[in-house]
């Protein structure tokens, strides 16, 4: 890159395509429609349009080895050959078809804990991007076993563009690893086998021509030890010692520095990237402190949400910048990788045109990097600056934001409505001999399988080739089949099998003010599985009810009693792009008043039983320990805000999945809900163990059937399970109940585990009984 002034540049861009090119791409290669070679030159000819497509947009250094089939770390973990001996890996290279044995696992074998299963999946820091857990082991060695970096380069380089290659560095990648040993180690004692082949690399780079490669190291946005920061120094100072003539740019991200600024100033590398969005506050310490020697890349474009960048408070701070690093050593690029956003505006057509202009995807973002730049060289660019700045302040004025009655509704709440009347152990006789429900009573989560039949009326109803009326008898009758087999089963508590709902954000999100939808706004989930975030753009509130229409309709089908069924508010704002003009607790706490009003008209039409579910309370943890306290305190709240109206006999329940939530047990406890359904079953009901320590005071249903798996237990397995958690709980406490919803899954496994399941409760009852 010859000095141009201020370069810009992009820290990653989204691979799947503007229309999930690479979605459909994969998955026509695994169902065996397309072979490896057209995959191949599908993925090569999206790459080279995202490059080009770069370049036009006027980014000086763009990067490869953004792409990936599947996954960044899977791809790290094929580069540095850390194949764990189950996928029966000897060849030089990864070859495709491993590679998505270690995503997936062996789809040969059984699905599930057979031979080959596939590598655990975790969120990548506090996004909702699913990553593949790296598996090490102690003495695990390391081996160059794919060249996809440094064929992406040349492919670049034959188009005339140097990239810059992008790998996750060697700390990061360590420690986001995990150990099947039976003891736990310190992963980084492997870092001194694991740099040689980082450095193997980053020597082939030079040699293909490679001068700059960024490092990912968003690590340092966690809690670090001082001996972890002391691995980062060393295992830096040994990678710029390997490769003198190349300069290292290491990238930080997703939050501020605070213990760990003063050791990513100290790495002897060429450069640091810092996320201005996530880390504004620290922005002046770490200009005053910043070496005379590196380069400092700054992201005030933020990669994670879709809103407009606000150039005028940009500006301001780039000013200091500017002067304290001139125009060399002052690099601009979007805050993070643009993975976490939809690709660009320029598919949407329906978007509402007010909306649409506070709005910026990846391309429009790497515009606004750009004319950033352009304004920091004195480049005219008066036009796009005006119009930035009408842009934001009639964001900032109009009226589809804000709504006075949810204002002023929201600073009347007080904590007399997040109280339930009575406590636990009161109001739970009341609602017992309300409910008559024998011991262990048995229940589902929600949804049901979502078959062929229902995804098309849904399909035809939107298209509009099926009329309102028809879809809804179609509905009714679904609704009522799954209540007669739920009867038939012999279920305690019922539900209506959520038939006329997508997905669990959106179909809420749509019948809300305040949010809004795209039609192609898609963002990499996991592999090929890609989700279409809502936008909260504005005060929520609820025009009219939601869902007591399908409640009440199921409950006059059954005398059994039927478990109304929302998405909790952390849920709904975890899974969707927010507001970035008011704290996320507020956002929160307008979602809660909404919902509270949908439990109490659901509690008005006669439904004794509500679910709450908020399977992503966990995940919305912040990303350092000392901030958890607060958020922890505004999520309770909000639920409480939703729940805490209802009289005493009214039983709320919650439900999580997922949730290893022995550290926060007391957090879940103070939800206050009367019933929580958990994902214990494929830890064997490990996770349990949160209760024996804590005694949790109300009641519990431990998941005994994992739906994750096509398998079905039998009622001896569920019955073994029971007797587990009544070792931790007190019997009158436990439900019976699966892991989860039900809509992934075929009715063929339904019915018998389901039967198992109360073949199961009944046992346990007779046992506890005699
Ligand atoms: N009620 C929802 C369902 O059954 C819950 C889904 C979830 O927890 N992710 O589908
Ligand atoms: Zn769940």
């Amino acid at each position: 890159m010859k000095s141009i002034p201020y370069p810009t540049h992009s820290l990653g861009y989204p691979r799947i395509g503007d229309q999930r090119q690479l979605k459909r791409a994969v998955e026509a290669f695994w169902s065996g429609q397309i072979a490896e070679a057209e995959l191949r030159e599908r993925a090569a000819a999206l790459r080279r349009e995202h490059w080009l497509k770069q370049q036009r947009a006027g980014i000086d250094l763009i990067p490869s080895n953004d792409f990936s089939f599947y996954d960044q770390m899977l791809d790290m973990t094929a580069l540095v050959g850390a194949v764990p001996e189950r996928f029966g890996w000897s060849s030089e290279q990864v070859d495709l078809a491993t590679y998505f044995r270690i995503a997936r696992g062996n789809r040969d074998a059984a699905e599930c804990c057979g031979n080959g299963h596939a590598l655990e999946m975790t969120k990548w820091f506090d996004t909702n991007y699913h990553y593949l857990v790296p598996e090490l082991h102690r003495g695990q060695s390391f081996r160059l076993g794919s060249t996809k970096p440094f064929d992406e380069f040349a492919e670049a380089l034959a188009l005339d563009i140097k990239t810059k290659p992008v790998l996750i560095g060697p700390v990061t990648y360590l420690l986001l690893s995990k150990t099947r040993d039976e003891e736990a180690f310190d992963p980084l004692a492997l870092l001194g086998g694991l740099l040689p082949i980082y450095a193997e690399v980053l020597q082939r780079l030079v040699a293909l021509g490679a001068e700059w490669v960024q490092l990912d190291e968003p690590v340092l946005a966690l809690d670090l030890t001082d001996a972890q920061r002391a691995a980062l120094l060393g295992a830096y100072r040994t990678l710029s010692e390997a490769v003198p003539g190349l300069r290292l740019l290491v990238a930080t991200y997703f939050g501020d520095l605070r213990q760990n600024l003063s050791t990513l100033l100290a790495l002897p590398v060429a450069g640091v990237h810092f996320d201005v969005t996530r880390a504004e506050a620290e922005l002046d310490t770490l200009l005053a402190a910043f070496p005379g020697d590196k380069v400092l890349s700054l992201g005030f474009v933020d990669g994670r949400n879709i809103w407009k960048n606000d150039f005028a408070h940009s500006f301001e701070l780039l000013v200091k910048a500017k002067s304290r690093l001139g125009p060399e050593r002052l690099w601009l690029a979007p805050s993070c990788s643009l993975l976490h956003v939809p690709v660009t505006l320029r598919s949407e057509s329906k978007l509402d045109p007010e909306l649409r202009g506070w709005l910026a995807f990846a391309d429009e973002k790497l515009a606004e990097v750009v004319t950033l730049a352009r304004v920091l060289r004195d480049e005219p660019e008066p036009l796009v600056l005006s119009a930035n700045r009408q842009a934001c302040d009639a964001r900032r004025a109009s009226g589809r934001i804000h709504n006075r009655l949810v204002s002023e509704r929201l600073a009347q709440v007080s904590a007399h409505d997040t109280q339930r009347k009575l406590p636990f152990a009161e109001r739970s006789k009341i609602q017992r001999s309300r409910l008559s429900l024998p011991l262990f009573p048995t229940t589902t989560i929600g949804s049901f399988p979502q078959t062929d039949d229902v995804r098309s009326a849904r399909a035809r109803w939107k298209k509009g080739e099926l009329a309102d009326a028809e879809y809804e008898s179609f509905l009714e009758s679904k609704t009522a089949e799954v209540i007669a087999s739920q009867e038939k089963i012999g279920l305690d508590v019922l539900v209506h099998g959520e038939f006329e709902r997508n997905d669990m954000v959106e179909y809420f999100g749509e019948q809300l003010d305040g949010f809004a939808f795209t039609e192609n706004g898609w963002v990499q989930s996991y592999g090929s599985r890609c989700v279409k975030p809502p936008i909260i753009f504005g005060d929520v509130s609820r025009p009219q009810p939601m869902t007591v229409r399908w409640s009440s309709y199921a409950q006059s089908l059954t005398t059994r009693p039927m478990k109304g069924m929302l998405t909790g508010p952390v849920t709904m704002l975890q899974w969707s792009f927010v507001r970035d003009d008011q704290p996320r607790s507020v956002t929160t706490r307008q979602i809660a008043l909404a919902l509270r009003d949908e439990v109490l008209d659901l509690e008005g039409a006669g439904i004794g039983m509500i679910q709450i579910d908020e399977p992503a309370l966990r995940e919305g943890l912040p990303l350092r320990r000392q901030d958890w306290k607060e958020y922890l305190k505004w999520a309770v709240e909000a639920f409480r805000l939703c729940a805490g109206g209802v009289r005493d006999e009214t039983q709320i329940h919650t439900h999580m999945c997922y949730c290893e939530f022995n550290d926060i047990i007391d957090s879940i406890a103070a939800l206050d809900a009367d019933v929580i359904s958990i994902e214990t079953s494929r830890s064997n009901m490990e996770l349990l163990t949160a209760f024996e320590e804590f005694s949790y005071p109300a009641e519990v249903g431990p998941g005994v059937w994992d739906i994750h798996s096509p398998r079905v237990p039998s009622a001896d397995e569920m019955a073994a399970l029971l007797r587990r958690a009544c070792a931790v709980l007190p019997a009158e406490h436990v439900w019976a109940n699966p892991d989860c919803g039900l809509k992934t899954r075929g009715w063929q496994e339904v019915l018998p585990a389901l039967e198992h399941m109360v073949e199961a409760a009944r046992r346990l009852r007779r046992e506890h009984q005699s």
